[in-house]
């Protein structure tokens, strides 16, 4: 069995991403990253954190616009507008989720798609599903960099997909199927999961349910894509039974240290992307 490393790859990715932005600052352009963040969600605050440490280490500027969980939809959408005009901001990431009182939809819509490094906008959405992508969803473009880096090709396999959320599920079943896989997407409404599961060459799992994925479930010498996260006794856990399914698959991420680095990765990637698209 082979841990999928997402920590040792995002390392290795930023480290690429650095001195990208060394060279593009030399010819005077400093990538730029503006997230806002509505409410005080603590789980969002870490998340933001996380992403603006992220950029420090790379040498990426960001821009952190903190709104009180009152703000109202046509206030958020001024602030998006402004960084939109901003020939500084290269991205913009709005921290998901919004409070109830705004809609998503109308929020992702409002941001120049050519700024969308979280790859959520229609527009970049449709060209996912064209088979033509700009900028791609930063948590199954990841896995997809991990799947390169350890020469799995997904040509040919057979893929379950556990989830089908907007952020991972369908993307990634977008972005295996541009690559020749056979996908089968599951859900909350999928009868006897195990059913498909067992079948997969390639089992994903992005749901938020621990131990969601039980050794029964899986193929001997699958690989398994952990996803999920949640918190149980104060400890991170993906959707994944890791320590009974990991004997016997043959490659799996771990949680933490699997996808969740990726997606952060990924981000940066994009960011730098949109600098391209615009200046280079
Ligand atoms: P989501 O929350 O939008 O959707 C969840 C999906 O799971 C839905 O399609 C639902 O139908 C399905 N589902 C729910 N219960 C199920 C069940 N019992 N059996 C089968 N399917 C079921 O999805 P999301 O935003 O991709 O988030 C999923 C999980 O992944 C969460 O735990 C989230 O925190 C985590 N996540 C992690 C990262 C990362 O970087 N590691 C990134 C994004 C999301």
């Amino acid at each position: 069995m082979v841990i999928l490393d997402g920590k040792a790859l995002s390392v290795k990715i930023k480290s690429q991403i650095k001195e990208e932005v060394r060279v593009l600052k030399e010819k005077g352009i400093t990538p730029g990253l503006a997230f806002i963040l509505v409410g005080d969600n603590p789980a969002s605050q870490v998340y933001v954190n996380m992403k603006t440490k992220a950029c420090e280490e790379v040498g990426i500027y960001s821009i952190n616009h903190r709104m009180p969980k009152e703000t109202t939809e046509k206030e958020l959408i001024e602030v998006i507008k402004m960084l939109n005009d901003n020939p500084m901001v290269h991205g913009i990431l709005v921290q998901l989720p919004l409070p109830k009182h705004i809609s998503e939809e109308r929020i992702i819509e409002a941001i120049d798609y050519k700024k969308d490094v979280d790859g959520f906008h229609p527009y970049n959405m449709g060209r996912l599903a064209r088979g033509n992508p700009l900028f791609s969803s930063c948590t199954p473009f990841g896995i997809m960099k991990l799947f390169e880096e350890y020469a799995i090709d997904v040509k040919g396999k057979d893929v379950v997909m556990v989830g089908a959320g907007n952020i991972t599920g369908k993307p990634m079943s977008l972005m295996l199927l541009n690559a020749g896989a056979t996908v089968q997407v599951c859900h909350i409404y999928t009868q006897d999961l195990k059913e498909k599961t067992k079948r997969a060459d390639i089992l994903i799992s992005a749901v938020g349910k621990p131990k969601l994925i039980t050794e029964d479930m899986v193929k001997e010498g699958a690989i398994v894509v952990d996803v999920g996260i949640s918190r149980v006794d104060n400890k991170v856990v993906g959707d994944v039974d890791f320590e009974n399914v990991s004997k016997k698959v043959s490659y799996i991420t771990p949680v933490p240290g699997g996808v969740g680095p990726m997606t952060i990765a990924m981000l940066l990637y994009n960011t730098l992307l949109s600098v391209k698209i615009r200046e280079v």
